[in-house]
C-alpha cells in the first residue's frame, strides 16, 4: 500500500466536547473502528483536551491533529499554543481552516507561517482552501486557490511538500449542509494540482495529498471517496456522530482496496 493509495480522513470536533465528553467519545469511537493500512484517521479535538487525549489514543487507529497552531516556537504571545509546544503530542495540524481565516482574520502570511512552523517540528500540516460564495459567484474560485497555494506554500520545498494535504473546502459548504457536487471537487481538485504542478512539477502534482471537506455525511462520503484524485475527506459535523464516522472510515477503506487491486 503505497501513500497514494491510502485515504486520509480528518475528523474536525472544532470547539465541542469538555474534556470528560471527549475521553468517552474517543472510548466510543475506538470500540466501533478498525485499524486498516488503507485508512489514516486523525482526530483535531480542541486544544484542551489534546494532551490527555494523546494519553489516551491508540496511535495504530487514530492519530491527532491540532485545529490551529501559533507560528512563533516561543515567548510572549499570550493565549496562543506553538507547534514545538505540540510536537509529540499531535501528528498533524488543521491551518488556514476557514474559521480561522474568516472569523479569526488570517491571512496567507499567517497560514505560511504556520505551515512553516509545523514542518520545523515535525507536524505535518492539512492546509485548508477554499472559495466564498461570493468569490464563487464571480468566477473567482481558481484566483483564490492560487493565492491560498502560493501564499501558504511560498519558502516550503518539494521534500517537505510531501508531508503537507491539501483540503479544498469551499466556504459555502461548511457546516450549511449544502454540498459541493462531484463536478466542483473535481474542478478544484484539478486545479489544485495544476498550481502544485506549475509551483513543484509533475511528480510532486500527482502524489501531493488532496481532500474534500465541506457538509460531508456517512450518506454523501463514498461519493466523494470515488473522485478520482480525491485522496480524503475533512469532516466536522458528521465527525462527531461515533458510529456514522466509523461507517465512513469503513468506506475509505473499501474505496482504496478497491483501487489497490
Ligand atoms: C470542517 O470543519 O472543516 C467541515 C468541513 O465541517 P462540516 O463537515 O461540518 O461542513
Amino acid at each position: 500500500m503505497t501513500a497514494q493509495n491510502k485515504k486520509l480522513i480528518v475528523g474536525n470536533w472544532k470547539m465541542n466536547l469538555n474534556m470528560h465528553e471527549a475521553s468517552l467519545f474517543l472510548h466510543k469511537l475506538s470500540g466501533l473502528t478498525k485499524p486498516h493500512r488503507t485508512v489514516d484517521v486523525v482526530l483535531a479535538p480542541t486544544m484542551l483536551t489534546l494532551q490527555s487525549l494523546s494519553l489516551q489514543v491508540n496511535y495504530r487507529q487514530f492519530k491527532l491533529a491540532a485545529q490551529n497552531i501559533y507560528w512563533r516556537d516561543q515567548g510572549a504571545f499570550t493565549g496562543e499554543v506553538s507547534a514545538r509546544q505540540l510536537s509529540g503530542v499531535v501528528q498533524y495540524a488543521i491551518i488556514g481552516h476557514s474559521e480561522r481565516r474568516h472569523i479569526f482574520h488570517e491571512s496567507d502570511k499567517d497560514t505560511r507561517n504556520k505551515v512553516q512552523a509545523a514542518i520545523r517540528n515535525n507536524i505535518s500540516p492539512i492546509l485548508c482552501v477554499g472559495e466564498t460564495a461570493a468569490e464563487r459567484a464571480m468566477n473567482e474560485t481558481n484566483d483564490i486557490l492560487h493565492d491560498q497555494l502560493v501564499g501558504g506554500l511560498a519558502n516550503i520545498t518539494s521534500e517537505e511538500l510531501s508531508q503537507i494535504a491539501i483540503a479544498y473546502e469551499p466556504v459555502w459548504a461548511i457546516g450549511t449542509g449544502n454540498n459541493a457536487t462531484p463536478h466542483d471537487v473535481t474542478q478544484a481538485e484539478k486545479a489544485i494540482r495544476s498550481q502544485i504542478r506549475h509551483l513543484y512539477g509533475k511528480t510532486a502534482a500527482e502524489t501531493v495529498r488532496v481532500l474534500y471537506g465541506g457538509s460531508v455525511t456517512k450518506d454523501s462520503a463514498a461519493e466523494y471517496l470515488a473522485i478520482p484524485g480525491i485522496d480524503g475527506l475533512l469532516i466536522g459535523g458528521a465527525s462527531l456522530d461515533a458510529q456514522g464516522f466509523s461507517d465512513i472510515i469503513e468506506k475509505a477503506h473499501k474505496t482504496a482496496s478497491a483501487v489497490a487491486k
